[in-house]
C-alpha cells in the first residue's frame, strides 16, 4: 500500500504536480543526504603559540579528531596566536563570524563579561574534577550558554591544566609586604586579587611572558605548571617557582563556536564537535597530569629551580581577599548573581564530600607511602 501511494506520488512529482505528503518526505530526505554530503571547511583561531606543548596541542588534535569522525566532511585549520588574529582577539573574532571556532580561556575577556571568569578559575575555587562536575553536571553549562548567547558563541569546555603553579618570582614572599608593588602577569580574578593585595596585575599572552620578565617590564608572572613553564623556559628569566596555584586550582579551558556556523551544520556534526570537544578536555588534564612531575623534576634537578610553598598567613590573606573579590562579581547584573549563586552553592556541597574522600584518601595516601 505504501510503495503504491509512494509511486502515485512520485508520478504526481514528476508531472509536476505538488501537494502530495509523501512527496514531501521523500524531498526531506534527499535534502538531509545532500546536506550531509556537503563538505565543510572552518577556521579556528587560539590564544596560544600554535603546538605548544598541552594548550597548543590540544586544539590540533582535536581538529585531527573531527576530522577523522566526520569521514573528511568538517575539517579544520588550526591558527597560532597572531596569526590570523592577536591571542586576545580570539572572542571577536569567532562572535564576528570572521572564524568559526577559536580555543582560549572565558576569564581572558573578564573585561567585556566580569562573570566569564567563573568558567575558568575562581580563586580557592574548584578544582578540575569538580570543575567538570559543576559544567556538567551542576547547571554550570547552561549558565555559561546564556552569558555568551547574545554574542552569538557557543561554549563548550575544550581542556582543564589540573591545580597550577603560583608563579615564578626573582624574590622570595614571605609576607604579604613581599607583593606590595610587584608587577606581575597574573590573568582573571586571581589578578584582581593580587592587585587588591598591593601589587600590580597585567595579562599579557603566554607568547609575550618570556620577553617581559626578561627585559623587566614584569617583575614576576604565573603561567601554568611545569609542564608548560618549562616550555617557555620561565626557569632562565626566574629563580623561585612558587605553589600551590591559589588563583588558578583547576581552569577550564574553552572552545567557543559561531552560533550561526554550529546551526549551519547537520546533526552528525554538531555532535562530532561537542564529543570532539569532551574528548579534549578529559585528554589535556590526562596529559598535563602525566607530564607535570616529569617537567618538576627536571625543573629541579637539572635546572636548580629553587621551589618554594607560599606561606600559610599569605595564602590565609589571599583567601579572605578573593571571597571580597569573588562576591563582588555577583553585583554585577542579574546573571553574574545566578552564576556566582550556582558556583558557590556547587563548591560548598562539593567541599563538604571532598573533605571526606578526595582530600581524606590523598592525606591518607601521604601518611603510608608505597615505598615504606
Ligand atoms: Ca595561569
Amino acid at each position: 500500500m505504501r510503495k503504491t501511494i509512494l509511486l502515485v506520488c512520485l508520478l504526481v512529482s514528476f508531472g509536476a504536480l505538488s501537494g502530495c505528503a509523501e512527496n514531501d518526505t521523500i524531498k526531506g530526505s534527499e535534502n538531509s543526504t545532500n546536506r550531509s554530503d556537503k563538505t565543510y571547511h572552518w577556521r579556528m583561531v587560539t590564544t596560544w603559540p600554535k603546538n605548544l606543548p598541552g594548550l597548543g596541542v590540544a586544539p590540533v588534535r582535536m581538529a585531527e579528531m573531527i576530522s577523522t569522525m566526520s569521514n573528511g566532511r568538517l575539517n579544520i585549520t588550526v591558527y597560532g596566536a597572531g596569526e590570523l588574529v592577536p591571542a586576545m582577539g580570539v572572542f571577536d573574532a569567532v562572535s564576528l563570524g570572521n572564524v568559526e571556532l577559536g580555543h582560549g580561556a572565558a576569564y581572558y575577556w573578564k573585561g567585556k563579561l566580569p562573570a566569564a571568569s567563573f568558567f575558568t578559575a575562581v580563586p580557592f575555587g574548584l578544582t578540575a574534577q569538580e570543575m567538570n562536575g559543576w559544567l556538567l553536571h551542576g547547571g554550570g553549562m547552561a549558565l555559561w550558554e546564556e552569558l555568551y548567547a547574545p554574542f552569538n558563541l557557543i561554549p563548550l569546555a575544550g581542556g582543564n591544566t589540573g591545580v597550577q603553579m603560583a608563579g615564578w618570582f626573582n624574590k622570595e614572599i614571605n609576607s604579604l609586604e613581599d607583593l606590595q608593588g610587584l608587577k606581575m602577569r597574573i590573568p582573571g580574578l586571581g589578578g584582581e586579587v593580587f592587585q587588591k593585595a598591593g601589587g600590580t596585575a597585567v595579562n599579557i599572552p603566554g607568547g609575550e611572558i618570556y620577553t617581559s620578565l626578561q627585559t623587566g617590564t614584569i617583575d614576576a608572572t604565573e603561567w601554568v605548571g611545569p609542564y608548560n613553564d618549562l616550555a617557555f623556559g620561565l626557569h632562565q628569566v626566574a629563580k623561585y617557582y612558587y605553589y600551590p596555584g591559589w588563583q588558578e586550582p583547576g581552569p577550564t579551558l574553552e572552545i567557543i563556536v559561531n552560533a550561526e556556523a554550529m546551526n549551519s551544520l547537520p546533526n552528525d556534526l554538531q555532535e562530532i564537535v561537542r564529543v570532539a570537544s569532551r574528548a579534549m578536555n578529559d585528554d589535556m588534564l590526562a596529559e598535563f597530569t602525566t607530564r607535570n612531575n616529569a617537567a618538576l623534576e627536571e625543573l629541579v634537578n637539572k635546572h636548580h629551580v629553587q621551589l618554594r610553598r607560599l606561606p600559610d598567613d599569605v595564602l590565609a590573606k589571599l583567601k579572605v581577599i578573593s571571597a571580597e573579590v569573588v562576591e563582588g562579581i555577583a553585583e554585577d547584573d542579574e546573571l553574574a548573581q545566578r552564576i556566582y549563586q550556582s558556583y558557590d552553592r556547587y563548591r560548598t556541597q562539593v567541599m563538604s564530600y571532598h573533605e571526606i574522600s578526595e582530600r581524606a584518601y590523598i592525606n591518607a595516601r601521604a601518611a603510608q607511602p608505597l615505598a615504606q
